[in-house]
């Protein structure tokens, strides 16, 4: 199949066009590097199955592909908060112009969403049928309510238009390639440490969050891309239901380092989520799909990958 994946250059992107390169596709990677970097996929460069597209998804483009990942948007709220009417314009324009495709050229499409969507649950664990707690006005906004369109948008055009529409709420997820200053938790705790210094922990810390490792999260949104499932055509939340305190997260870097880490605490941000982990029973039933690796293992791996690029002289 031809494949094209908007985000292709960032963290869950390029782990994404590789996968689909090994299985035998050929891969449109489009991106505007915002907080992607050719860099994630040089390595790609040089597969004559792989294409690099700078093209920003706000804008329409015309291609012929049999599959769309719209994975473009940035995810970190440093990054998201950077240009917030940039981030709604991604996120509902984004949307619109790969949804159109997909109708123009009878592609399926796939949407990352997110956690987000459930705001600051007071649902715990979130299953799909909760329907969110959501400042629609706040910082977080531009990218919850973006998101929350997004999904509006997916819906109509499959209701309306039948579009092979998948939505992928995804859940927190880290690996190799997150980006030094992207600012989310695990890549800060692990640059941090690393670094020798103190961990910011915002808030007390007792907030928590469920981390899923990327090869856990490719496979997933792989599988929810291609079953033939019935009742497919709405929200697939994926992500790893094990759930840390943020505090407890810090402490597991520590260990893994074998070493006492240091924390500075700092204010928690407006609208921060208290508490966040997936009911995943619906991945599980249909798409026979649940992550294997434990946050000890892929926080190792992540560590190797920080310290391959020599985070810490680099400070
Ligand atoms: P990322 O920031 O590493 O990747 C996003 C990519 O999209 C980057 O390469 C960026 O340059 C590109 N991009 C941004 N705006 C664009 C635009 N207008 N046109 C073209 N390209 C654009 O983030 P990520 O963690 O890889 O996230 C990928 C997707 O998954 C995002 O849609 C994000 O909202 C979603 N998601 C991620 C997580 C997570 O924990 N990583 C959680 C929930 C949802
Ligand atoms: N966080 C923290 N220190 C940091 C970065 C984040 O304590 O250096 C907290 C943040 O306030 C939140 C949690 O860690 O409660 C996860 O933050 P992240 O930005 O990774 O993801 P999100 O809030 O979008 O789930």
């Amino acid at each position: 199949m031809r494949i094209l994946v908007t985000g292709g250059a960032g963290f869950i992107g390029s782990h994404l066009c590789e996968r689909l390169l090994q299985e035998g596709h050929e891969v449109i990677c489009l991106d505007n590097y915002f907080t992607g970097r050719k860099e994630n996929v040089t390595h790609l460069l040089s597969n004559p199955r792989f294409e690099l597209l700078r093209h920003d998804i706000t804008q329409p483009i015309l291609l012929e592909v049999d599959q769309i990942y719209n994975l473009a948007c940035p995810a970190s709220p440093i990054h998201y908060q950077y240009n917030p009417v940039k981030t709604v314009k991604t996120n509902v324009l984004g949307i619109i112009n790969m949804l159109g495709l997909a109708k123009r050229v009878k592609a399926r499409i796939l949407q990352a969403s997110t956690s987000e969507v459930y705001g600051d649950p007071q649902v715990h664990p979130q299953s799909e049928d909760y329907w969110g707690n959501v400042n629609p006005i706040g910082l977080r906004s531009c990218y919850d309510e973006g998101k929350r369109v997004a999904e509006t948008l997916c819906m109509d055009y499959h209701r309306q238009n039948k579009v092979d529409i998948r939505i992928a709420r995804i859940f927190n997820c880290y690996g190799p390639r997150m980006l030094e200053n992207d600012g989310r938790v695990v890549s800060n705790f692990i640059v941090q440490a690393l670094r020798e210094q103190e961990l910011t922990v915002y808030g007390d810390g007792s907030q928590t969050r469920s981390f899923c490792y990327i090869d856990d999260m490719i496979e997933g949104l792989i599988r929810l891309m291609n079953t033939e499932a019935e009742d497919i055509h709405s929200p697939v939340n994926l992500g790893n239901p094990e759930e840390f305190t943020i505090k407890e997260l810090a402490e597991q870097i520590g260990k893994i380092l074998g070493r006492n880490v240091k924390l500075k605490y700092l204010p928690l941000p407006p609208d921060d989520p208290k508490q966040r982990r997936p009911d995943i029973t619906k991945a599980k039933r249909l798409l026979d799909w649940s992550p294997k690796v434990p946050l000890a293992e892929g926080l190792k791996k992540t560590i190797e990958y920080f310290a391959k690029r020599n985070i810490a002289k680099a400070k």
